[in-house]
């Protein structure tokens, strides 16, 4: 093969319609999760037959055909992802990435819960930071909030993270009349233990028993509230995800804020998510998706793969419209968060 035949088949950098690189890719394992937090599912969630699923060595086929394509970050998210059978596979194999210097970041979001289990793996596959998303640190509101889980297993995990070299990023949704009155002493608990904390706004994501009127609690009024106790000074912190940071300066510690309501970030958006069933999601607030499982069973070679990725580019959004008001009750979509992975 000559030069200039292999630079054609060379697949191309993802750059979307407004100039945004995708550098980017969330990937949803699993939608299963072991808590059910009532802002992100119903109590009695139904979940994609397991027959749908894309396979660990499919999800290693299709990540891999991101980063070929310019993908640096990899996360991979849920649902629960560490509940997924065999998952330290997928991180084993994914590591390769690392190891040749296309991948910067091979990471995961997860509840904490099995880390106890997971976190010297972790690390052994080139996992250096995890976010573990924690809304309380009160037992009976944190049973509350996940409808049974035990924040105890999930300390112990973020003990175990810490003690295996992890670094632990916190994210805490604000709900309102629930943890408001706890996230100053969420940073302080946070940053006492060198952890970054994210406060992220509760989004209209999918049908859950409660009113989202009831739980949205914008982040300019905690941001204000904060700044009755803590000087929070902006820098220019950035982790390639849609947080802006401030230190705080009586912890020394770092807070973001995630706003994708009060604040919408879409401008400088250079993500993508799959479902565990291959489905691309070109934004988190928008219905468009692309299918990539029948390119990926099409054929072993990766050309109609590259091709439908690409296509799918071509179409990604501006950005989201989220509202949540009185007039807006409903979901904005109806897709939960761990189908298409927070
Ligand atoms: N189960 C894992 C966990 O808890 O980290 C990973 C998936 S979970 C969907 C990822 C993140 O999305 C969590 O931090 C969760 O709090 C957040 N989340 C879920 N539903 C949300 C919603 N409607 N609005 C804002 N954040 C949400």
């Amino acid at each position: 093969m000559n030069f200039e035949a292999a630079a054609t088949l060379r697949p191309r950098p993802l750059i979307d319609p407004f100039a945004r690189a995708i550098t980017y890719l969330r990937v949803s394992v699993t939608d299963r999760c072991d808590f059910r937090c009532v802002y992100c599912m119903a109590e009695n969630m139904v979940f994609l037959p397991k027959q749908d699923l894309l396979s660990l060595e499919e999800l290693d086929r299709l990540c891999s055909a991101f980063v070929a394509k310019g993908v640096r970050k990899l996360r991979l998210t849920g649902g629960k992802p560490l509940v997924r059978r065999g998952i330290m596979t997928l991180f084993a194999s994914l590591s390769r990435h690392l190891a040749a210097g296309d991948l910067d970041e091979l990471t995961v979001t997860t509840n904490g819960s099995q880390l106890g289990k997971y976190a010297g793996e972790l690390v052994a596959h080139g996992v250096k930071r995890i976010n573990v998303s924690l809304d309380t640190l009160d037992p009976d509101k944190f049973r509350a909030i996940t409808r049974w889980g035990d924040v105890d297993k999930v300390l112990a995990g973020i003990d175990a993270a810490q003690a295996a070299g992890l670094k632990v990023k916190i994210n805490a949704v604000a709900l309102k009349g629930v943890n408001e009155d706890e996230l100053a002493a969420l940073v302080e608990w946070s940053h006492g233990r060198g952890m970054d904390l994210t406060i992220i706004e509760v989004m209209p994501l999918g049908d859950i028993e409660e009113s989202r009127l009831d739980q949205y609690l914008p982040l300019s009024m905690v941001r204000a509230r904060l700044a009755e106790r803590f000087t929070m000074e902006e820098i220019d912190y950035r982790t390639g995800g849609p947080a802006r940071y401030v230190r705080v300066k009586e912890t020394g510690g770092r807070l973001g804020f995630i706003t994708p309501l009060t604040h919408n970030f879409c401008e400088s958006c250079n993500r993508v998510r799959i479902t565990c069933t291959g489905t691309l999601y070109m934004c988190l607030g928008q219905n468009d998706a692309a299918d990539l499982r029948t390119p990926l069973r099409a054929s072993e070679s990766n050309d109609a793969l590259y091709a439908a990725i690409d296509e799918a580019i071509a179409r990604k959004p501006k950005g989201h419209d989220f509202v949540i008001d009185r007039r807006h009750q409903r979901p904005a979509l109806k897709r939960h968060m761990s189908v298409t992975g927070g």
